[in-house]
């Protein structure tokens, strides 16, 4: 390859596009591998398609390419994972690339607008079925990428394709420490999220922690009868309400004291688009300040997602006496989960109404992610997708958490993570014709060749 960075840019844009047939070609016979990690689904298929991408890669230039699984501590075995590794030019950089093999189940086959989600069918720019998008998109990204660049390669590259992700990665963390010298990395490229529109690529830069409190407000040691007992004592469910109430301010901000909230004013989230996608009756307004993006992606958000009570069947002339629900606390990226559920749990054993008994306790807690800070390769993956799809790349926040992302930053503090997406907002990823846009996906590949181009130092 020439040492002209314009010249190399052209070669790798012009092979990128001569070998997408190929690479559209590839994926298909991936997505008809019913690669479903969840626990029902035959396993068989999770070493087919491992199989697969690990003679995918070898045909890319990473002979080491290999099948291999982890071990727990309690001697549960991952399933099948992939990595190959290819050594860079002395002192070059290493690059990560991670994606998942696994699917999710495909749901009723019914509900498809294809006869089988396992036997994808192109129509007009997308290209329909379980996988297409989610995750075998990006792992076709990765191909796509390593054979544009074929023996130009400038830097180290090592491939981790996991076998998990759609069951939440269960041993992940087991993996990357038993395979860190394998996994070492300067920079990480993650292709499993989704871009902001079909036109505009993006870097996913920021992920809300997470954490769940379940409560039980005890307000008596039986039930009684609410005619002869109800008046000078309330019922713990009303009791319950009470507390809940404390938990927003009057406009639905959070009002638990010490939690982070940033505002985001660089995203235009559409209110009518957050209200389509959210399914809201017309007549509800929405709760908190500022933006819609700094209110999904920045700000802490606060729900009830379980509660026990009588249910409506079983009820009677009774005064309920204790009553449990679950909180699920969503925390703006930075800020330690555990700590955030302790200031809640502060908040509820505080706001005890009427000295009602109020037992919390965390369940669950996963750290986010912020990757907005300003290096080399957050710049040079910017430039890769804005020479990829000629426009910006939006840096876009998700309000949910991805638990693999904050395993990587603590096996790997100093290697900077890039979340970069194959999806568009109408891949219906998880859900029933689930697709992927075909012509953003070359855009995508193109973008990743570019980039470790870039981070190599040839163009
Ligand atoms: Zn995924």
């Amino acid at each position: 390859m020439t040492s002209d960075p314009t010249e190399t840019i052209a070669a790798i844009t012009r092979r990128a596009a001569e070998d997408y047939a190929r690479v559209l070609d590839e994926l298909i016979d991936l997505v008809t591998i019913p690669s479903v990690s969840n626990a029902s689904f035959d396993p068989a298929h999770l070493s087919t398609s491992a199989h697969a991408v690990a003679d995918l890669l070898r045909d890319a230039g990473l002979d080491s390419a290999r099948v291999v699984t982890a071990t727990t501590a309690d001697g549960r075995v991952s399933r099948p994972a992939v990595l190959a590794h290819r050594p860079g030019p002395d002192g070059a950089p290493t690059v990560l690339l991670y994606a998942h093999h696994d699917v999710q189940p495909p749901g009723e086959t019914a509900d498809w607008s294809i006869d089988d989600p396992f036997i994808p069918e192109r129509r007009g720019e997308r290209l329909f079925g379980r996988g297409a998008a989610d995750d075998k998109a990006g792992i076709m990204a990765h191909v796509g990428a390593l054979r544009a660049l074929g023996d130009d390669l400038p830097v180290g590259v090592t491939v981790f394709v996991e076998g998990e992700e759609e069951i939440g990665s269960p041993t992940f963390h087991d993996f990357l420490t038993q395979y860190q010298d394998d996994l070492a990395a300067d920079v990480i490229v993650v292709a499993d999220s989704t871009n902001w529109a079909i036109g505009t690529p993006s870097l996913t830069t920021s992920l809300r922690g997470m954490a769940q409190v379940e409560v039980t407000v005890t307000a008596a040691h039986h039930a009684v009868h609410s005619g002869v007992f109800g008046g000078p004592s309330l019922d713990a469910v009303t009791l319950a309400s009470r507390l809940i109430a404390t938990l927003h301010d009057d406009d639905g901000s959070v009002a638990v004291g010490g939690l982070h909230a940033v505002e985001n004013d660089l995203v235009h989230y559409d209110e009518a688009e957050f209200r389509r996608g959210a399914g809201l009756v017309d007549s509800l307004r929405l709760a908190g300040t500022g933006s819609i993006a700094s209110r999904l992606w920045s700000k802490p958000a606060l729900a009830v997602i379980g509660l026990d009570a009588t249910s409506v069947a079983r009820s009677s002339n009774t005064l309920i006496p204790a009553c449990t629900f679950v909180l699920s606390l969503r925390v703006a990226p930075g800020q330690d989960p555990r700590e955030a559920a302790d200031m809640l749990v502060a908040h509820l054993t505080a706001h005890a109404p009427f000295g009602a008994e109020v037992a919390a306790r965390i369940t669950e807690a996963g750290p986010g992610f912020d990757g907005s800070e300003r290096t080399e390769a957050l710049d040079a993956a910017e430039w890769a997708l804005a020479q990829a799809w000629g426009s910006a790349a939006v840096h876009q926040g998700m309000g949910g958490s991805i638990p693999f992302i904050s395993d990587l930053k603590q096996v790997f503090p100093d290697a900077q993570i890039l979340v970069t997406g194959v999806e568009d907002p109408d891949s219906r990823a998880h859900s029933a014709d689930e697709s992927l846009h075909v012509g953003e996906h070359a855009k995508a590949v193109l973008a990743e060749a570019l980039l470790l181009a870039r981070l190599g130092g040839i163009a």
